[in-house]
């Protein structure tokens, strides 16, 4: 009696890049503001899928609604605290919340989210050999002592305040990826992101550019929080997600500081929001939080050499895109 051999399994292996010429790309924190823009531009490449890992604690299922059902896009429900078993070739490491409020709201939670939930992404990494990109912060820098700040600078950061568990844990990040890459050969890459805007940030989530546009479409005064002479650089999403892309595909692991270094007073945004979006509204000096950053601008040098990469979107050009959608969404039609 002869027995005919089973067919042979599927490989285990068939998401590698070796095995086809699909990327097959995690996105964590992709139901978010900067990560459903990373997702729209990654899922344009028609070699890519994408898998997008949210708790939905900030992000929300409706950033990514245009690409639910699609057949090379998938959603997962998933806290990253918590570890996660999928077989990708590239990780872009977004999930943390990045407003202060949401921050602050459950501290512990945020600095597990950084520690715990960049070890996992790590480990994950490390076991199917992916290349890690981590979006790590300006805050790294905390008040700075120098101006503009370069990638060399090693920070001004309060190990005990209220924003500690946004800052530090995005400190203890970057240590965990540049030991992984020194005692495990994980490919990494670190960005360091300077404030970002741009259409789909939260409403009402107390960031600055947020709370002005939507004040003014509201006609309510524009919060300036006191001294106002405190300094920030904005760089518009599309310019932000170019410069992660290219971070990922190049050849340096960072960090790098990705930002638009046109520098405004906080009283220069508001003018310039009432002079765009509503001429006759108020501004009022309201109180400030503890450990507010004075001043913020990168020096992007290393991303203009390493990367060719420079911001495009002037924030003046910038602002009528959020407009825009900050209209839509709040159901305020132009006058
Ligand atoms: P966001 O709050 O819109 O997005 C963060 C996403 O992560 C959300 O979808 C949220 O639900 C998800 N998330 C939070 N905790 C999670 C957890 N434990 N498990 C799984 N998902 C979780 O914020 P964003 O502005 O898009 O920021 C994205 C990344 O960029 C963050 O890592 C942030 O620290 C960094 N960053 C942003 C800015 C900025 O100006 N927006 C500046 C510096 C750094
Ligand atoms: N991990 C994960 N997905 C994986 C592999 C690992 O989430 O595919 C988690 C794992 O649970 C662990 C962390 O990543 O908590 C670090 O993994 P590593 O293998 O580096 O360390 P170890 O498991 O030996 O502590
Ligand atoms: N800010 C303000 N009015 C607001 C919200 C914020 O003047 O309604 C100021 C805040 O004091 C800080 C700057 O804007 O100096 C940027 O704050 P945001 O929370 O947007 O970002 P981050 O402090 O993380 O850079």
């Amino acid at each position: 009696k002869t027995t005919s051999k089973p067919p042979p399994l599927p490989s285990p292996l068939r998401f590698s890049k070796f095995y086809q010429s699909n990327m097959r790309i995690l996105v964590t924190g992709g139901a978010g503001f900067i990560g459903s823009h990373l997702v729209d531009k990654l899922m344009e490449n028609e070699k890519n899928e994408v898998i997008v890992a949210d708790n939905y604690f900030t992000g929300s299922k409706d950033n990514l609604r245009k690409w639910i059902g699609h057949p090379r896009f998938e959603l997962i429900r998933h806290d990253v605290t918590q570890p996660l078993l999928v077989e990708v070739d590239q990780i872009y490491h977004l999930a943390c919340p990045a407003s202060p409020i949401f921050y602050k709201y459950n501290p512990v939670k945020t600095i597990k989210t950084n520690v715990i939930g960049t070890l996992n992404m790590l480990g994950l990494a490390k076991r199917v050999g992916a290349r890690i990109l981590l979006t790590s912060t300006s805050e790294v820098y905390g008040d700075p002592l120098i101006h503009p700040q370069p990638e060399t600078y090693w920070g001004n950061v309060n190990p005990i305040g209220v924003r500690s568990c946004y800052d530090e844990g995005k400190r203890v990040a970057e240590t965990l990826m540049f030991d992984y890459h020194r005692q495990h050969g994980i490919e990494i890459r670190i960005a360091r992101i300077f404030n970002t805007y741009g259409p789909r940030m939260n409403i009402d989530d107390g960031r600055v550019v947020s709370n002005f546009i939507a004040q003014a479409l509201r006609c309510e005064p524009l919060t300036v929080q006191k001294p106002g002479t405190q300094t920030r650089s904005f760089c518009y999403v599309s310019d932000m997600v170019d410069g992660l892309i290219r971070l990922m595909e190049g050849e340096h692991t960072g960090p790098i500081n990705i930002g638009n270094p046109g520098e405004f007073t906080m009283v220069e945004l508001a003018e310039t929001v009432k002079e765009l979006i509503k001429p006759d509204v108020e501004i009022n000096m309201v109180e400030n939080t503890p450990d507010d950053p004075r001043q913020r601008k990168p020096d992007i040098t290393k991303a203009k050499e390493l990367l060719g990469w420079e911001p495009k979107v002037k924030l003046r050009d910038g602002l009528p895109l959020m407009e825009e959608d900050f209209r839509l969404r709040l159901g305020i039609s132009k006058e």
